[in-house]
């Protein structure tokens, strides 16, 4: 019974452990926007990450990363390339262009909740190719709800 008074304190330092965290996402997300907003570039993704392998990375011969990103979040420092995290917006054009297969591998969270992961320039162009046809699919239905709509649009253009 003289348990309950630990409970409730462990339960408001975790509530308060919650908010701290939410808040300095809240501030590293603020900060992100502001550096981006000179760049006109819009974030699709609500967080990510992304790292290097460095002892994979061709950079002296390569650099092709740092010349893809679109939002400079890749540079050349002391023959390795760095990265600025709060600059990337998980876009994938990095791996797409890397020569390296996983050497650049990207996390990314979508609104929706959804995840995606890729380290190699084919698992990206997959991936776009789903998302491009989860958005013809989600167009089509909404010009064709129904099987019935569509035949009857069709059959009507055809006679
Ligand atoms: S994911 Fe996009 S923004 Fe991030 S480092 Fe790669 S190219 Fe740059
Ligand atoms: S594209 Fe890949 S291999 Fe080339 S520098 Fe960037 S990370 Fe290294």
């Amino acid at each position: 019974m003289k348990q309950m008074p630990k409970e409730k304190g462990s339960r408001q330092s975790t509530d308060i452990f919650q908010l701290l965290k939410e808040t300095m996402e809240k501030e590293k997300k603020k900060e992100k926007q502001e550096l981006l907003a000179p760049l006109e570039i819009q974030e699709f993704f609500v967080d990510g990450n992304i790292t290097i392998n460095k002892r994979t990375c061709r950079g002296l011969e390569c650099k092709l990363c740092i010349k893809a990103c679109p939002t400079n979040a890749l540079y050349w420092k002391k023959g390795e390339v760095e990265i600025v995290e709060k600059l990337c917006i998980y876009c994938g054009a990095c791996v797409l262009s890397c020569i390296v297969d996983d050497c650049i591998r990207i996390i990314r969270r979508r609104e929706t909740g959804e995840s995606e992961s890729f380290s190699k320039p084919r698992e990206f162009t997959m991936l776009q190719h789903a998302i491009n046809t989860k958005k013809r699919h989600k167009r089509v239905g909404n010009v064709f709800p129904t099987v019935e709509s569509y035949l009857k649009r069709y059959l009507k253009s055809k006679f």
